[in-house]
């Protein structure tokens, strides 16, 4: 099963991603998550990619692009794999779209999440992410067990710097001018389903399993 979560910042495409990933035993590939780990490691890819993110601005596609293509050639996504994160521009979509081509390939599931803008920046500035694994908690809606630290592995959990209040607003202002319009973009190629994000996470991964089925 291939498939792309789209949706705003904070919409929670990520704590999705991992009940999804979990369920139908597929890769979770997050672009964020890769440039967070260039960035820890002080990678060439980290430093140029960071200048873009502290700013809340999107990385150049010709970075973003290579990136996912390499990743999708390994081995574990051969029989599907979940895309969180990516595309986030119609440049991206048509690459992914022509990469996928050439192998004989495509998206089954463009699963779209929907949250009004109004939650979102509660949402995100409420998170707190582990650095190590990648989960996701909220403050208030999805606190972890132990103050600080990740359910899932036990490292501690902090505030990603772009999650600050000013940071929040233009990301959500380059998701209207660039990401949006690739609701148009599948929604035309009728793969698309939209999912509604404000319900609870266990609610909303029951919506998303009764569109992906069983298998
Ligand atoms: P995204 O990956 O789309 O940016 P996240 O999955 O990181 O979003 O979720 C953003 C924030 O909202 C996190 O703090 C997360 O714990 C919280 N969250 C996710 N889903 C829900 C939900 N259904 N209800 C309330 N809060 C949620
Ligand atoms: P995320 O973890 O998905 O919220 O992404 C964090 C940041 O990484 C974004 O605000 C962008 O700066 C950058 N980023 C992640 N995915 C992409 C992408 N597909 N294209 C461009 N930039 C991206």
């Amino acid at each position: 099963m291939k498939i792309i979560l789209l949706g705003p910042p904070g919409a929670g495409k990520g704590t999705q991603a991992k009940q999804i990933s979990t369920k139908y035993n597929i890769p979770h590939i997050s672009t964020g998550d890769i440039f967070r780990k260039n960035i820890s490691e002080k990678t060439e890819l980290g430093v140029k990619a960071q200048s873009y993110i502290d700013k809340g601005l999107l990385v150049p596609d010709e970075l973003t692009i290579d990136i996912i293509k390499d990743r999708l050639d390994n081995e574990d996504c051969k029989n599907g794999f979940l895309l969180d994160g990516f595309p986030r521009t119609v440049k991206q979509a048509e690459a992914l779209e022509l990469f996928l081509n050439q192998k004989g390939d495509k998206i089954d599931y463009v699963l779209l999440v929907k949250v009004p803008e109004s939650s979102i920046l509660e949402r995100m500035t409420g998170r707190r992410v582990c650095l190590k694994c990648g989960a996701s908690y909220h403050i208030k809606f999805n606190p972890p067990k132990v103050l600080g630290k990740c359910d899932a592995c036990n490292s501690d959990i902090i505030q990603r710097k772009d999650d600050s209040e000013e940071t929040v607003k233009e990301r959500i202002d380059v998701y209207n001018k660039q990401t949006e319009p690739l609701i148009e973009y599948y929604d035309d190629k009728k793969i698309m389903h939209s999912v509604d994000g404000t319900q609870d996470i266990e609610v909303v991964f029951k919506s998303i399993s009764d569109i992906l089925g069983d298998n």
